[in-house]
């Protein structure tokens, strides 16, 4: 081999050719990271494969290989397999995404480093240790009480940050023998959940599940399955199982799930079932070890995977199974640079290793119902709850009817506390159990009027109202993060601000107000802003320490809080009117995941849905707890209109500080779209150019085309003619493909 086909992990489309020095020459495989000279400087590189000889004028300007920077491929074949695909189908650039699929610590062009093999040092306590023994040792009493307080065993390094000289103190607790020294290789961020061991018989349902599933997996071809349990149906033991059998049979597993620091249990069971032997893959990891996770799967010494998207790229060897937990979830789908949808991949990755791929979830999204209407996916059902324990019960509160309670007392009006709701919250109070109350807007008004003269306060940057956050006093931008201070009176006329628009920062207020001896707290992104504090707050309802937690969709996710027996949707029709074709789908999976937190325990649980637009299909249909008939009617919606997953999609957005050059370089792409349009009977279809839902942001002008066909075969052409032409785009305006957008706003 003389000449190689490279991929730079440049913003570049195409592959390279690079000349082969003869020393290089015997050692080069695919998938090996590379350094490669690049116009003045030198790049990483991936090696992909063989080049044919070029023409003698071209060949003589060929540059050559300057090192190979790892024995062993980084990326396994399968891996480039995959980034393949998904550089081509998202329209990315194929060496930035070989470099993505990376961990930190390779993408650079160095020699590949072995990650430490570093461990966490733990302290603990030894049982029945008491404090009274160190009354003339201060410093080893402080260090022993931290342990103990922190639960009977401390990493060592935290311990040492919050008392100085702890390392020492603590080789002096180990002398006397009331602490031991543990090493683990655990994970940071993630505090292990409700770690919980196998239950003793699988119910019915799961039983035909595993059974199903496992036959699939022992015929090691592509097999993808649905597994459409109901809330509380023991989803995550089936996938236990699964895996357990494909570990058995050699083969490796990798497990997809939403967001981890949200609902750590689910990593609990995993690490509980499977012990050292699961690689973590996700942010809250420093860096040194998701590098060690990461090679140890490289190596093979680890065969399981659990992690968020990214870890679609994980280097699990010998695939046998891949399970994508809570599949409609939108975490799925990344929102820059690479835009993928890890779920769809997740199916891709399946079919190039022959594998099972199991999509998990009470609500299935409407991509994946088509297909297992279809037939392309295989469905396992499981409409029961584990222990014949029953479905909540649903019931409306219709708003336009059920006046809110003023207090007379302070004369305040509580808008979303409405007399059934109080009721309900203080009948299951009584009952010792717990509440979760569900509003999908953060802080205290979302909406703030002037009484005088109408106007609202908007972002001077962004096309959206401020928030007011009380904690904090200040106007907050959702979109750009700007904050400003509250004002006290209308910038404009000085006349008083009204606030409307009720976010859970108020709701949280009044609740505390309504039951004072309840203890409340707040579960969204400014309440719970990094990892630990989540975890904490979590840990502390499952322990029943809280009585009730009022939330943003952070509460709908995949918690088994058993002590929960009433759920309150605040205000159901608050994601209805999106400018989204996906705001009703949307609108019904948080509804149906919210529901499903309730009554998961011994107790019966009951939900009370809050709305003024009761008749609206996914409040309808989401009360009479009918996902079928809901995804039915909405497919056929779709259909009419031709949206997802009737059609393929591809966005174009273009945005810049100079709207007239945002408009223009939009008018030309779209003239240019349609020009490589196909006939009107393929049904290739471009809407646009039209101003984004939301215009602004950022102090950027956003403009959108949409492109929707059949196929995206059928899409192909147009969408070249815009890239080609992205090409001569004047520097200040960017544009962006969104290949199977999520979300249109
Ligand atoms: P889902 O993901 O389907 O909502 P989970 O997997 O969270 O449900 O399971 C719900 C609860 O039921 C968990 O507490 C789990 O430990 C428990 N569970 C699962 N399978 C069984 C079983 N066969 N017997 C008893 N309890 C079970
Ligand atoms: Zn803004």
């Amino acid at each position: 081999m003389k000449y190689a086909f490279v991929a730079v992990a440049r913003p570049l489309r195409g592959e390279f050719t690079y000349a082969v020095p003869d020393e290089l020459r015997d050692h080069l495989l695919p998938g090996q990271r590379i350094k490669v000279p690049f116009g003045r400087q030198t790049t990483l590189g991936f090696f992909l494969g063989p080049a044919p000889e070029p023409a003698p004028e071209l060949a003589a300007k060929l540059k050559p290989i300057e090192r190979i920077l790892d024995a062993e491929p980084a990326l396994p074949a399968d891996v480039v397999e995959l980034v393949r695909f998904a550089a081509r189908h998202y329209r990315y650039p194929l060496g930035d995404a070989l470099k993505a699929a990376l961990p930190p610590g390779l993408t650079r062009a160095d020699d590949a480093k072995d990650a430490k093999r570093d461990v966490t040092i733990y302290a603990r306590a030894k049982p029945g240790v008491v404090l009274d023994v160190l009354a003339r040792a201060p410093a080893q009493h402080a260090a022993l009480s931290y342990i103990l307080a922190v639960g009977g065993r401390a990493e060592l390094t935290e311990l040492a940050h919050a008392i100085p000289g702890a390392r020492e103190h603590v080789r002096a607790l180990v002398k006397r023998g009331l602490v031991v020294m543990e090493e683990e290789a655990i994970v940071r961020g993630v505090r292990e959940g409700l770690a919980q061991n196998r239950p003793a018989a699988l119910t019915p349902e799961q039983e035909v599940a595993v059974g199903t599933l496992i036959t699939a997996l022992e015929k090691q071809t592509f097999a993808p399955h649905l597994l459409h349990g109901v809330t509380g149906s023991g989803k995550t033991e089936v996938y236990l199982r699964v895996v357990e059998r494909a570990l058995e049979l050699g083969r490796g597993a990798l497990i997809l799930v939403p967001e981890i620091a949200l609902t750590p249990q689910l990593v609990g069971r995993f690490k509980s079932r499977f012990g050292p032997n699961v690689a973590l893959i996700h942010s809250a990891l420093k860096d040194s070890e998701r590098l060690r996770h990461w090679q140890a799967l490289r190596r093979g010494e680890v065969k399981l995977a659990v992690g968020v998207r990214s870890a679609i790229w994980a280097p699990v060897k010998d695939l046998g199974v891949v399970v994508v937990d809570e599949e409609h979830d939108p975490s799925f789908k990344q929102e820059e640079k690479l835009r993928y949808q890890a779920r769809d991949l997740a199916v891709v990755r399946a079919q190039q290793s022959g594998a099972l791929v199991v999509l998990g979830s009470a609500t299935p999204s409407l991509e994946t119902f088509e297909n297992t209407r279809k037939g392309r996916y295989a469905l396992v059902t499981m409409s029961k709850r584990v222990d014949d324990r029953p479905m909540p019960t649903l019931e409306l509160v219709d708003l336009r009817t059920e006046r809110p309670r003023t207090d007379e007392n302070k004369g305040t009006e509580q808008p979303l506390l409405s007399p059934p709701l109080r009721a309900a919250i203080e009948e299951t109070l009584a009952k010792q159990q717990q509440v979760i109350l569900f509003l999908n807007r953060r802080g205290h008004s979302t909406y703030i009027v002037c009484e005088v003269c109408g106007q609202s306060l908007h972002c001077p940057d962004c096309d959206v109202c401020l928030t007011h956050h009380l904690s904090s006093r200040m106007l907050q931008c959702h979109y750009c993060g700007r904050r400003s201070p509250m004002p006290r009176a209308c910038p404009e006329c000085t006349g008083p601000l009204l606030e409307l628009g009720i976010g859970t920062e108020r709701v949280e207020a009044e609740v505390v107000e309504a039951f004072p001896q309840a203890r409340v707290a707040r579960l969204d992104r400014d309440a719970a802003s990094s990892a630990e504090t989540l975890t904490e707050m979590l840990a502390a309802f499952a322990r029943r320490e809280l009585d009730i937690l009022v939330g943003t969709q952070m509460v709908a996710k995949g918690h088994d809080f058993p002590g929960v027996t009433l759920v309150c949707v605040l205000l159901a029709d608050s994601a209805l009117s999106l400018p989204d074709f996906r705001a009703s789908e949307r609108t019904f999976h948080l509804l149906t995941q919210v529901a499903g937190r309730a009554g998961r325990g011994k107790d019966p649980g009951r939900v009370l849905v809050q709305s003024y637009n009761p008749e609206a299909a996914p409040i309808a249909r989401m009360l009479a707890n009918d996902f079928q008939k809901f995804s039915e009617d909405e497919l056929r919606r779709r259909k009419l209109l031709h949206w997802p997953p009737d059609s393929r999609m591809v966005s174009v957005r273009i945005e810049g500080e100079n709207a007239d050059a945002v408009i223009r370089v939009s008018k030309q792409l779209a003239s240019v779209a349609v020009k490589a349009m196909p006939p009107a009977s393929h049904g290739v279809r471009l809407l646009g150019p039209a101003p984004a839902p939301i215009t602004r942001i950022k102090g950027k002008t956003r403009w959108q085309l949409v492109l929707k066909g059949p196929s995206h075969a059928a899409l192909t052409r147009p969408v070249d003619a815009i890239e080609k032409a992205m090409e001569e785009v004047p520097r200040s305006v960017r544009v962006l493909l969104d290949v199977d957008p999520a979300a249109m706003l």
